[in-house]
């Protein structure tokens, strides 16, 4: 099974995000999330919404791939471990579609949380400059770099989605590498 870590930081984030906005009276372990406002009622329920879709876009994907997968854990968090379980025998490039989901997830819960500076961990796909930057209204990282714009001379922006996809076969085609100088 090719196991990236990447389900874990999804589940951990998944996690994060129940105690800290479900649940709001209970401390999450000493990790402290920086956000600039206190989370209010709505925002909470953002958060249910949020996390409900991420688990139910998790199940329906390992269901077309895998119907007898049987019922999902309880636990949100332990998708991301049963979807990978269930669908072990997929060929590897269809682990990579939902592998890539999975980081995508794993971003989206970071900026939930009021991460941002996840999407600073990639360059960006068309000039290769590090330094994206998370842009709230268009819910896109745009590029820092003044010369890269598009067609109508805005900004090049990203949804997270492309992000994780490159992510997800640079790491594979590393893996591959590995593998062959061995
Ligand atoms: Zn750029």
């Amino acid at each position: 099974m090719s196991h990236t870590g990447d389900d874990d930081i999804a589940a951990n984030r998944l996690r994060l995000l129940q105690q800290d906005f479900l649940e709001p009276g209970r401390p999450s372990n000493g990790v402290r999330v920086s956000r600039s406002t206190t989370p209010s009622a709505p925002l909470r329920l953002d958060m249910v919404d949020h996390i409900q879709a991420s688990v139910s876009e998790i199940e329906e994907h390992t269901r077309a791939e895998a119907p007898d997968a049987g019922a999902r854990p309880a636990a949100a968090d332990r998708v991301y471990e049963w979807a990978y379980q269930r669908t072990r025998h997929l060929d590897p490039q269809r682990r990579l579609v939902l592998e890539t989901v999975v980081y995508r997830q794993s971003l989206e819960h970071a900026i939930a949380m009021g991460d941002h500076s996840v999407v600073r961990r990639h360059s960006c796909p068309a000039c290769g400059t590090w330094g994206l930057f998370w842009r709230p209204g268009l819910r896109k990282a745009v590029c820092v770099n003044h010369y890269c714009t598009d067609d109508q001379g805005r900004p090049r922006s990203w949804p997270l989605a492309h992000l994780a996809h490159r992510h997800v076969v640079a790491q594979a085609a590393r893996k591959n590498l590995n593998v062959n100088a061995t």
